[in-house]
């Protein structure tokens, strides 16, 4: 039933990178700071696996219950798993068990949680603290202002290691527009590392359509789903596929 074209999916991986590298090369950056996360929330585990032959190893997913029957599916395969949805407190047990990194931090309540419930075996949780920057396309995400007061917390939690911020601004077409979040992100990400006397290494912004104005403005993570995979399901509205449930399926929103 799923027709992989396996060949449309190396050929779009081939081009991402492409387009990594140029923004890096322009932004006087070593291309090998900036690292890809496939976002294959939507798409058929089929599809990751031919993107995983093309050399793909990282991938994020949005909902729980989705990501679960994909890491079932493609158990054979050394994946690193990035769970990058909005996630509610029922839920916090699955991401800890389950995933290498989590993007979206932005309560303490679930921070404490997931630090609670990571096995010790697994090492700690990779963690990046959403913030709203400019009005975020999803709700998600504590106000740049309450940024640095969640990040001690997260910093003094045992089985999560803070490595940086993550942000999903509004959509914008215009390259300058889509700058100015994350230059933002950038100078928050510095600041609070110099607060904590931290490394923040990471900084999780730019998509399919924003990645260059993310790497211009230091972006260590790019998170593409369109780019690679092509249009989603439930792509017809353009904030769509950010958190909205699958259009059919296993999983209740
Ligand atoms: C879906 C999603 C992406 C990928 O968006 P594309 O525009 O398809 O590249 C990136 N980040 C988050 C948090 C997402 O939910």
């Amino acid at each position: 039933m799923n027709a992989i074209d396996e060949g449309a999916l190396a050929a779009r991986l081939t081009s991402v990178r492409e387009r990594i590298r140029r923004a890096a090369e322009a932004a006087g950056r070593d291309v090998d700071s900036v690292h890809l996360l496939a976002v294959s929330k939507h798409h058929p585990p089929e599809a990751m696996a031919a993107l995983y032959r093309a050399g793909q190893r990282a991938f994020g997913e949005s909902y729980v219950q989705e990501a679960l029957a994909k890491q079932a599916a493609l158990v054979g395969l050394p994946l690193e798993w990035h769970f990058i949805g909005p996630l509610q407190g029922n839920k916090t047990r699955k991401v800890a068990e389950n995933f290498a990194w989590v993007h979206g931090v932005d309560r303490e309540r679930i921070a404490r949680r997931l630090s609670e419930q990571r096995p010790e075996p697994l090492g700690p949780l990779q963690v990046c603290i959403q913030v709203n920057v400019s009005g975020e396309a999803s709700k998600s995400g504590v106000a740049p202002e309450a940024a640095l007061e969640l990040a001690r917390e997260v910093v003094g939690l045992p089985n999560l290691r803070l490595r940086g911020l993550m942000a999903l601004p509004a959509r914008s077409d215009d390259p300058q527009r889509q700058r100015r979040p994350f230059a933002l992100l950038r100078e928050l990400r510095d600041d609070i590392a110099a607060a904590l006397g931290e490394p923040l290494d990471t900084l999780s912004m730019g998509m399919s359509g924003d990645l260059e104005a993310a790497v211009r403005e230091g972006a260590t993570w790019v998170r593409v789903g369109t780019a690679l995979f092509g249009p989603r399901a439930d792509a017809r509205r353009p904030e769509n596929g950010l958190h909205c449930p699958p259009s059919r399926g296993r999983q209740r929103p």
